[in-house]
C-alpha cells in the first residue's frame, strides 16, 4: 500500500507545534515503566476498551517529513472531559536513509516503551488495541497538552533509534476521524504487513529473530519470531525482526540461528532452545513454536489472543482482548490474562498474536484447527478465511455456546473431531481418543436398555409423607423407603402417548 501523509479534512479543529520542547512538566525515565494508573487516579483514558484508538508509524521520503512537528486534530488534553474515555490516534511519519516500510512495525512497537518512560502516562497494548491513561497528578504538575506527549515521544525515538533522522507526529482525538482512519488507513497497512509473511515458512530460513522488549516487566519472556509464528503482541513478523536486527544487531531483536531440528511438527530447534535458556536466565530450556501443550512458547502479557484448554471437551478455545464476556470456561480475557502472562510457559494457556491464525503451522502439534472448539464471533469473522472449510462451522461462537454444557451439546450436534478423536493433519496421527466418558455413558445406556428389555416390569414407586417407597419388581415382600432425601430434577419431559398405543 502506498505510504502517504494523511490529508487533514477541512473545518476540523487543529493545533500545530513545531520544534523541540526544551522543558517538560514531567519526568522522563525508564524507571516509570510499569507505572499503573488506576481508575481513581486517572484524569482521562484514551483509546482502550471503550473508545477507538490506534498507533501507526509510516515511513516517508525525507522531504515529506517536517522534523519535530506535531499536529493535533480534535480537543486537547485540557479540553477533554475529566474521568472519561476518549478516542485517540497516534501517527508518526518517519524518514532516514535506512528507514523503509520494513522498519515501521519495529519503530511503532517502541511507542509503547517510550511513552511508558513518561511520568503519569500509562500506555498498554499496541496497534488497534492501544489503551492510555493520564494521571490527575501529572495534570496537576502542568501536563495540559497532548503535544507535550508527542514531543517527548519523538525526542525519545530520535535518541534511542538514531537511524530515524526526521520524525513528525499527527495525534487525533476527533472520534469520527479516528474511526475512519483506523478502518481506511491503518488496518490495510497492518493487514499488508501480516500478509507479507504468508508465503514464507520456517523451513525456508536459517535464522529466526528474538524479541526481548517485554523483559522489562516479564523478565523470563523470550519471544521467538519465525516466519510461521509472528509475535504474540501481533506487532512483529519475521521480516520486521530481520529489518530491526539489520539496523541494530545488538538491540532487542537479534538473529537466532535455528540449529538442528529436534521436532519438526512441534517446531523445536537446538538454536532456539539455547537462546531461550540464555535469555530467560535458565527458566525456559525448551520451546516448541507450534505446540500448545508441550514446552509452549512463553507469554508475557501483550498477547492479542489467549488460547485456553477446556478438559471437559478436550478442545481449545481462543478469546481476544476486546471480548468482555466470560468464555465457556467461565473466565474473562482479563482473568485468564493474569494466569497466562508473566513470561512463563503455562500449559493450558497460550498467548498468541492474531497473525498466528494465518499460519500453516498453527498449533499443528495438537491438531491445529481440528482441536479448536470455540472463539468469539468477532474474532472468528476476522480470521475466517484461514480456517479450513471442513471445520469452520464446527467451531462454536458465543451465539452457539456460552457455557461448557452448551458447548458440549453443540460439538456433539456438529460432530466435531474432539468428540470422536482428533486426527492431526500434518502426519495423520490420531492424537486424542475422543470423549471416552461419552462412549462409556453410551455403553451404559445400551446395557440399561438391554436390561429393560429383559425385565419389562417397572418398580412400584409411591411418594408418602414420610419419604419415597420403592418396591422393586419381582421381589415380593421387599420395600425400599428413602427418607429425608433431597431430589433435584433437571428436566421433566411430558410426552403424549401415540394413539395406537
Ligand atoms: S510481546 Fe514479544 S515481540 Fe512483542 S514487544 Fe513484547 S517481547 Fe517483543
Amino acid at each position: 500500500m502506498e505510504r502517504r501523509k494523511i490529508e487533514i479534512p477541512e473545518g476540523v479543529k487543529t493545533k500545530v507545534s513545531v520544534g523541540e520542547e526544551l522543558d517538560f512538566p514531567f519526568d522522563i525515565s525508564p524507571m516509570h515503566e510499569g507505572e499503573r494508573i488506576r481508575k481513581g487516579e486517572m484524569y482521562v483514558e484514551l483509546g482502550g476498551p471503550k473508545q477507538p484508538g490506534f498507533e501507526l508509524v509510516v515511513a516517508l521520503k525525507p522531504e515529506e517529513v517536517e522534523d519535530m512537528k506535531v499536529t493535533l486534530i480534535g480537543s486537547d488534553l485540557d479540553e477533554l472531559e475529566e474521568g472519561k474515555a476518549h478516542p485517540y490516534a497516534m501517527i508518526y511519519y518517519v524518514a532516514g536513509s535506512q528507514v523503509d516500510p520494513d522498519l515501521e512495525p519495529i519503530i511503532e512497537r517502541r511507542n509503547h516503551d517510550f511513552q511508558n518512560f513518561i511520568e503519569g502516562y500509562m500506555h498498554l497494548n499496541q496497534r488497534y488495541d492501544v489503551w492510555v491513561r493520564i494521571s490527575k497528578e501529572a495534570v496537576k504538575k502542568g501536563l495540559n497538552s497532548l503535544t507535550q506527549i508527542a514531543k517527548a515521544t519523538m525526542m525519545l525515538f530520535k535518541n534511542e533509534m538514531p537511524f530515524i533522522e526526521k520524525i513528525e507526529a499527527l495525534y487525533i482525538t476527533d472520534g469520527e476521524l479516528v474511526e475512519k482512519l483506523l478502518k481506511e488507513y491503518a488496518m490495510p497497512i497492518y493487514d499488508e504487513r501480516d500478509a507479507r509473511i504468508e508465503s514464507l515458512h520456517d523451513e525456508d530460513v536459517e535464522e529466526f529473530y528474538s524479541c526481548t522488549l517485554c523483559q522489562s516487566f516479564a523478565p523470563t519472556n523470550v519471544c521467538i519470531i519465525s516466519p510461521d509464528r509472528p509475535s504474540l503482541c501481533g506487532a512483529i513478523t519475521w521480516f520486521d525482526g530481520r529489518a530491526a536486527a539489520r539496523v541494530d544487531p545488538e538491540g532487542p531483536n537479534r538473529a537466532v540461528p535455528k540449529g538442528e531440528v529436534i521436532d519438526p511438527i512441534g517446531g523445536e530447534y537446538t538454536g532456539v532452545n539455547e537462546f531461550a535458556k540464555d535469555e530467560s536466565g535458565g527458566e525456559c530450556e525448551r520451546i516448541k513454536l507450534h505446540s500448545f501443550f508441550e514446552y509452549p512458547h512463553t507469554s508475557c502479557g501483550c498477547f492479542e489472543v489467549i488460547g485456553f484448554y477446556m478438559p471437559e471437551v478436550d478442545g481449545i478455545g481462543w478469546v481476544h482482548r476486546g471480548y468482555g464476556e466470560p468464555a465457556p470456561n467461565g473466565l474473562t480475557f482479563s482473568t485468564m490474562a493474569g494466569q497466562t502472562g508473566g513470561g512463563k510457559q503455562i500449559v493450558g494457556f497460550l498467548g498468541v498474536g492474531v497473525g498466528y491464525f494465518r499460519s500453516k503451522k498453527f498449533i499443528q502439534a495438537d491438531g491445529g484447527w481440528y482441536r479448536v472448539v470455540w472463539m468469539p464471533k468477532e474474532l472468528k469473522q476476522r480470521i475466517e478465511k484461514y480456517i479450513p472449510e471442513d471445520i469452520r462451522d464446527k467451531i462454536a461462537t458465543e451465539e452457539d455456546a456460552k457455557t461448557i454444557d452448551e458447548l458440549k451439546e453443540f460439538l456433539k450436534k456438529v460432530n466435531h473431531p474432539v468428540v470422536t478423536g482428533v486426527v492431526r493433519p500434518v502426519d495423520g496421527a490420531k492424537i486424542t481418543e475422543g470423549w471416552v466418558e461419552e462412549k462409556k455413558e453410551a455403553e451404559v445406556e445400551k446395557e440399561e436398555m438391554k436390561v429393560e428389555e429383559t425385565k419389562p416390569a417397572a418398580p412400584q414407586v409411591s411418594f408418602t409423607p414420610s419419604g419415597i417407597s420403592i418396591t422393586p419388581p419381582g421381589t415380593p415382600g421387599i420395600k425400599l423407603v428413602i427418607k429425608n432425601a433431597n431430589i433435584y430434577i433437571d428436566k421433566i419431559v411430558l410426552r403424549k402417548k401415540k394413539e395406537e398405543e
